[in-house]
């Protein structure tokens, strides 16, 4: 039953071939046997898990149906979710019980899913290797000694290594595409405002967007599907109806315009990763997809605007963890500054507190202008190059990653290495485009992503296109060694 994807687990469901609560006993089995290795879950929430499936059952039995009703999913651990913990993968919230849900949680507990647990995530969403856990690494199902990529790394590898069919992540500069990448699973950020961001704990409020994390398109437009949709309690969502995304899967790419960025193809590119991604374009050509060279000259500027503008905002939404209001309080404060001295010091790990200076640096008076203004208009000429590049093309295509799945601690000395993993992903996020990672190969064993990036609200574009391929190729049904 593990192997499922939530269409499979959907149909089963309806034709009664299994229970959700059989389903479910299954897989929490299977997270207490296999998770040990990888390190992918935070909390396992068993009894919550029992009690939704037995109400899934329920609600079937009285003539409900839906895809999501009684489907297990798990949430990446900065969803609020009621009654259970929402660590944010840092020991500042490791004694946190959520009083409420994130509207997320609540649409997807809604519509019927069944939440195993809550997946590892580094501190804050801070990373790209989900080595920053006050939890631990998390270890790619792949092979046990690289990184799963992050910061949305324990729900990539728990879907990655079939403990669940799919996982809510968030992506505020690339954390759901890149782990989807170095775990070959599908994943997809949305365009920003199209999923509410009311209680999911804020990183950098302008980047951060939730999304769907599973092994093909057709289950990233089913969860999708549930998380969608303006929201009244986030001021910055979009009031836009939801299209039904499943329903565009099968549009024919015939006449399809795919603008290859002639700056993604430079040095920097792992060159076997390359190939693998021209190969996806031949595949795509055959579905009679056309390509076009295009150009976003202003790329090279986005790595370092990203580094200043995600630190401000995270220096602004981190203030909030004082020792005073809620979340760890050090031992004995003499007064009210060495509480909050030490209790930041002691509840925020080493790159949360580099963020949290880098930040507070780039707004403070006589720099602001110097770095934090500058990379605000660097934002708008990334915008500005898209909007231009989409004039003449229907999606962006690239690579995800410039590199594979690293050995954990490889680039742990260096954190601009760590930095530079992001080139592919972050220009998205600072424009609020919508993209997409899907698999397209692997090197030594080690999985690799295709991106693929489309105008505002087109979600349902990156869906078609992913899922036209995935009918095409296989590299989406590998399944890990041992797993
Ligand atoms: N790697 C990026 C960072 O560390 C992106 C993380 C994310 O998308 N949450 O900021």
């Amino acid at each position: 039953m593990h192997q499922l994807t939530l269409a499979g687990i959907a149909r089963g469901l309806a034709d009664k071939s299994f229970s959700s609560e059989e389903l479910t006993r299954a897989l929490l089995q299977r997270i207490h046997q296999l998770d040990p290795q990888l390190n992918s879950f935070i909390s396992i929430t068993d009894e919550l898990a029992i009690a939704q499936a037995k109400a899934a059952d329920a609600r079937r039995a009285a003539g409900e149906s839906g895809a999501l009703l009684g489907a297990p999913i798990a949430h990446k651990d900065l969803f609020c979710t009621q009654g259970v913990r929402t660590s944010c993968g840092s020991k500042m919230l490791d004694s946190f019980t959520s009083p409420y849900d994130a509207t997320v949680v609540a649409r997807l507990a809604e519509a019927g899913t069944v939440t195993l647990g809550k997946t590892n995530m580094d501190e804050f969403a801070m990373g790209s290797a989900n080595e920053s856990s006050h939890y631990g690494a998390v270890k790619n199902p792949w092979n046990l000694e690289h990184v799963p990529g992050g910061s949305s790394g324990g729900s990539a590898a728990a879907v990655a290594a079939r403990l669940l069919p799919a996982a809510t992540g968030t992506d505020t500069g690339g954390s759901i595409r890149q782990p989807a990448a170095l775990t070959s699973l599908t994943g997809l950020k949305p365009t920003y405002g199209r999923v509410s961001r009311w209680g999911m704990i804020a990183y950098a409020s302008s980047l951060d967007q939730g999304g769907p994390m599973a092994r093909t398109a057709e289950d990233c437009a089913l969860l999708l599907q549930g998380m969608a949709g303006f929201d009244p309690k986030d001021s910055t969502s979009i009031d836009e109806p939801v299209p039904d995304y499943s329903a565009s899967l099968n549009g024919s790419l015939q006449g399809l315009r795919i603008g290859l960025p002639k700056e993604y193809f430079g040095a920097g590119l792992d060159p076997r990763i390359a190939d693998l991604v021209q190969a996806s374009v031949k595949e795509l050509e055959k579905l009679g997809a056309v390509i076009k060279e295009i150009s976003l000259p202003n790329m090279q500027h986005a790595i370092p605007a990203y580094y200043v503008i995600a630190p401000a905002e995270a220096s602004s939404n981190l203030s909030r963890f004082d020792g005073v209001r809620f979340g760890y309080r050090c031992e004995n404060p003499r007064d009210l500054t060495d509480l909050y001295k030490r209790s930041r010091g002691e509840g925020f790990g080493s790159e949360v507190q580099r963020r949290i200076m880098v930040g507070t640096y780039a707004l403070s008076a006589g720099y602001y202008d110097a770095y934090y203004l500058k990379a605000q208009k660097i934002r708008r000429l990334i915008k500005n190059d898209f909007m231009a590049a989409f004039e003449g093309v229907d999606v962006i295509l690239g690579p995800t990653t410039p590199n594979l799945a690293w050995k954990i601690g490889a680039k742990n000395a260096d954190p601009v290495a760590e930095y530079l993993e992001d080139v592919y992903t972050i220009t998205a996020n600072l424009a609020g485009l919508p993209g997409l990672s899907m698999p397209a190969g692997f090197v030594d064993g080690l999985p690799v992503g295709v991106q693929l990036l489309a105008p505002y609200f087109q979600e349902g574009r990156l869906l078609n296109v992913a899922h036209q391929y995935q009918q095409v190729t296989d590299w989406h049904t590998r399944v890990p060694n041992g797993f």
